[in-house]
């Protein structure tokens, strides 16, 4: 590993920075209130042309529908059309900016799983309110992060950014945090004989709608919340659904018996030249589509760190608690990295913060096993109202005007 040496961390808390930040989806709207809230001098980074990151729905898929094509013009957010949240908003929301209902104005969802719009309209919301859209460089993209030497140390970071015209500029930053998301860079499964398979293969980053399957024979490898969702979506178009899982029970594969044309599977075997997918568990489907909902990589292709932080099998190290690479902090970190949120307590008493509500927590436990055993009708039937009370007495503190008493 490459020894770097960097300033010492800043013993005056106000010593205001000069700050990159990555990205202006939910984590860097959030970093960004943050640092200009302690008197640093924030630049926001986003590619694209608003604020809100994944939330951004965009119809328009990538050319390599699988992700594979380095090349490929990417389309960041993943987000099909239909979706609506796998979380309540209860949960979603900043603490001190409760993602509340706006009964108020038709054109927001109230539901308590909104669409994707409405989480975007709340994002949009949070960044007008705290004043944050003014420190954001639209389609800019940063194409190089890399330390550089001034006065003799690496002490500072070059930011080189594009913008969508094609010019690029070099400027210098104290620090740099990476916000950039990791829900675009798709991951695939691997099949043994996809090669000679002549049939379309596509990644759910790249779908939308369902109407491009109708009448078609569907496999789909993944049972996560995309996988999830997108086999129901299918369903009302498709000729058959077969969804292949690694984490199925074997008493549970066979016709799926809530829907005339879904079935559930152990993972594909293998394919072959004759347009036939063979799973594990014996069965074999003639498929004209293989839909991977098989997750995503961690991809930061503008960062150059000689090695200090790297990307190796899909994880992002190291980092200390998932933000800091111990070498370069605090002038590098991440925010957004973990997938799971078991940590959030310890990392909420380091900033400074309160704990996470017992509410919050009761409520993530709850969705969860409803996940699990109405996974068609978790998002409108509940039976934690205890927990929804609770979380608004908490929100009249913040938001006494929005607050559905
Ligand atoms: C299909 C799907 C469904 C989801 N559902 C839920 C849900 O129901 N509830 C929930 O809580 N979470 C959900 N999530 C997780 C969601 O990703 C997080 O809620 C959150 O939006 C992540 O925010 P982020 O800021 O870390 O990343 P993002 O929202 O991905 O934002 C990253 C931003 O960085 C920008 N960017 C990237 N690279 C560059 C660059 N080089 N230069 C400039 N800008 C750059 C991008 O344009 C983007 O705006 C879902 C994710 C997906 C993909």
């Amino acid at each position: 590993m490459t020894s770097i040496t960097t300033p010492d961390a800043p013993t005056n808390p106000l010593t205001s920075r000069h700050v990159a930040v990555i990205g202006g989806g939910a984590a860097g709207l959030a970093v960004a209130r943050e640092l200009v809230r302690e008197g640093h001098r924030v630049v926001v980074f986003e590619r694209g042309d608003q604020v809100g990151g994944t939330w951004v729905y965009n119809s328009k898929v990538e050319s390599d529908q699988l992700g594979l094509d380095p090349s490929r013009a990417v389309v960041h957010s993943s987000l099909y059309e239909s979706l609506r949240t796998n979380l309540p908003r209860e949960i979603m929301g900043f603490r001190d900016f409760p993602f509340v209902a706006r009964e108020d104005d038709q054109y927001r969802d109230p539901r308590r799983f909104p669409s994707h719009r409405e989480v975007l309209m709340y994002l949009k919301e949070f960044a007008k309110e705290f004043g944050i859209e003014k420190l954001v460089r639209f389609e800019t993209e940063v194409v190089y992060v890399g330390m550089v030497k001034s006065n003799g140390n690496f002490n500072k970071w070059k930011v080189r950014s594009k913008k969508r015209s094609g010019d690029e500029i070099d400027e210098f930053f104290d620090a740099v945090v990476v916000c950039a998301g990791h829900y675009t860079e798709p991951r695939v499964a691997e099949i043994p004989g996809i090669q000679a398979w002549p049939g379309k293969q596509i990644h759910s980053h790249s779908y939308r709608i369902p109407e491009p399957f109708r009448d078609q024979v569907v496999v789909l490898i993944g049972s996560s919340a995309s996988g999830g969702d997108i086999s129901r979506d299918l369903v009302g178009v498709a000729k058959e659904v077969h969804v292949a899982s690694r984490t199925i029970a074997d008493e549970k594969i066979g016709k799926d018996p809530g829907y005339d044309n879904m079935w559930l599977h152990s993972m594909i075997k293998s394919v072959h030249r004759d347009g036939s997918v063979i799973f594990h568990d014996g069965s074999v489907v003639f498929a004209d589509v293989i839909l991977h909902c098989t997750g995503y990589k961690y991809h930061f292709p503008f960062l150059e760190t000689n090695g200090t932080v790297t990307v190796d099998d899909n994880r992002v190290g190291p980092l200390y608690k998932h933000v800091f690479p111990p070498n370069l902090a605090p002038w590098l970190s991440f925010v957004g990295v973990p997938m799971k949120s078991e940590y959030g307590d310890w990392l909420a008493v380091q900033s400074g913060c309160p704990s996470f509500e017992e509410w919050r927590k009761q409520m993530l436990i709850a969705v969860a096993k409803r996940h699990i055993h109405q996974p068609d009708t978790y998002r409108d039937q509940w039976d934690d109202e205890d927990l929804i009370i609770q979380a608004h007495q908490d929100f009249i503190k913040y938001f006494p005007n929005k607050v559905n008493k």
